[in-house]
């Protein structure tokens, strides 16, 4: 797949929908089409990084600022007040379906991922 195919990057250039609830300059954070929580969110670099493992250097100032802005979103969403989880899959065997990277913003209520 090459990075024109890539469905978040459609997402990122407004080729594609989506529900968008954060945004800024670097970064995109829109609800994920098929919610495993009543609160789930990916937040995305609008530059094409394929996974965690391709992560490097000259991405610091764009990882820095989605995990900042993790907080912000979060405090607008009162079903997240009392927390969330935050997941990044990593690769086939880490469970990545969407090859650009991406955070999970989780919670509201109980979910597969808590006990
Ligand atoms: P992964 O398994 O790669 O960590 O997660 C990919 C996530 O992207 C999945 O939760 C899936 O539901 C979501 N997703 C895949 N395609 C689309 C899409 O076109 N739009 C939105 N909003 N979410 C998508
Ligand atoms: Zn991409």
């Amino acid at each position: 797949m090459t990075k024109e195919e890539c469905i978040f990057c459609k997402i990122a250039k407004k080729e594609v929908d989506a529900t968008i609830i954060f945004e800024n300059e670097s970064i995109v954070a829109f609800k994920d089409i098929n919610p495993i929580a009543k609160v789930h969110i990916l937040i995305i670099p609008k530059i094409h990084i394929t996974s965690m493992n391709e992560v490097q250097e000259i991405h610091g100032n764009i990882m820095k600022e989605m995990l900042l802005n993790v907080p912000i979103i979060a405090r607008e969403i009162s079903e997240l007040n009392e927390g969330y989880r935050l997941i990044v899959n990593t690769g086939k065997r880490g469970g990545q379906e969407v090859m650009h990277v991406h955070l999970h913003l989780i919670g509201g209520q109980r979910s597969i991922f808590q006990s």
